[in-house]
């Protein structure tokens, strides 16, 4: 039996991560059982309907009761307010580990480690991997295989906890690295949250031009616009609690965003197309650097044809 097995699982929250965790959980042996909470009856009555969960609750303490692994999959604002209500009903499990899959994570252990009970061994994480799509009806198995997953554990945390998870992301299809909770949101300001915050912002632009009308937007949108459309439909509860809970490496990121883009701006009021060569070739670098570590294809993408639900799932926004 798998060292990183775990007898049972409880998702506090069954949309994209955690029912993509259930399904990749039970492709690798990885759970004896698996439970789960979620807002509402409807979601738990989806994820029972779906095989993703093996009994439902209607509430997180409940759910994390004889539970060995707790997992928050809820939007980053709501991991406090949820492992308090655990505490309080007093249903930790002896010796559990409880992490989350927050895309946030100085918020998180801010909110969710003074609830912690001594017994339990709270590792932060965060899959580097998601699509726009939401709900239980949306995950997959494969959409870890090969994604980064980031544990941020405590400098005091337990160390077989920690290993114990590892193993745990691993059998999901991650590589996984680990790192503190501050650094992690500094890479994740400028790698994910404000190419989030653009594709929101870009799209709302030309949404908003008079000139151009919605067909105009619609039947136009080719190759980098249709990826900010659909980059720019998830879900905007989670980036809601993205941004107001990452505010400092967003703002951060966003005022040297905002000075490179003035630079650009300036070589073309001057046309110094010199400079606009040289930056556009060093972006240029950057995507090949990306492709050979692994993390995306180098297949043509722009114009690709239009993708059946299968390919739409595909799509990996790595979140
Ligand atoms: P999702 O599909 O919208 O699912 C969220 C789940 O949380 C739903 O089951 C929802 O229940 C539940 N929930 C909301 N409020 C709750 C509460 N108060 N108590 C219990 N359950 C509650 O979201 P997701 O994409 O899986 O994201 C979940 C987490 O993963 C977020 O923290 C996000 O930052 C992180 N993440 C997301 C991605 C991505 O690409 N989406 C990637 C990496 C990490 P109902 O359905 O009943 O409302």
């Amino acid at each position: 039996m798998s060292a990183a097995r775990f007898e049972q699982i409880a998702l506090i929250g069954i949309g994209l991560i955690g029912s993509s965790i259930a399904h990749a959980a039970r492709r690798a042996g990885l759970a004896g059982r698996i439970v789960g909470s979620a807002r509402t009856a409807a979601t738990v009555e989806t994820a029972l309907r779906l095989d993703i969960i093996d009994e439902g609750f209607d509430s997180a303490a409940e759910a994390a009761r004889g539970s060995d692994l707790v997992v928050l999959c809820t939007p980053v604002g709501i991991c406090g307010v949820v492992a308090k209500e655990i505490a309080e009903a007093n249903t930790f499990r002896d010796g559990a580990i409880l992490t989350d899959v927050g895309s946030v994570k100085g918020a998180i252990v801010r909110d969710v480690t003074p609830h912690v009970p001594k017994n339990v061994h709270f590792v932060p994480g965060h899959p580097i991997a998601g699509t726009e799509q939401s709900g239980p009806e949306s995950g997959f198995a494969e959409l870890f295989d090969s994604r980064w997953c980031i544990l941020t554990p405590p400098a005091d945390c337990d160390s077989a906890a920690v290993a114990k998870l590892r193993g745990f992301w691993e059998g999901l299809g991650s590589q996984v690295d680990t790192m503190s909770a501050d650094h992690h949101d500094r890479v994740l300001a400028i790698t994910s949250h404000v190419p989030h915050l653009i594709a929101f912002n870009i799209v709302n632009t030309a949404g908003h031009l008079e000139r151009v009308t919605d067909r105009e937007v619609i039947k136009f949108s080719a190759g980098g616009f249709r990826d900010f459309t659909r980059i720019a439909a998830s879900d905007p509860t989670m980036w809601r609690d993205v941004f107001l809970n990452n505010k400092d490496a967003v703002l951060e990121m966003l005022q040297r965003f905002s000075e490179d883009l003035t630079a650009l701006q300036r070589a073309i009021r001057y046309d110094e197309g010199d400079t606009l060569h040289r930056l556009f070739t060093e972006a240029s670098a950057l995507r090949r650097g990306i492709i050979e570590a692994g993390q995306d294809t180098d297949e043509p993408d722009f114009g690709r044809r239009v993708a059946g639900p299968q390919e739409a799932k595909r799509e990996n926004d790595d979140d």
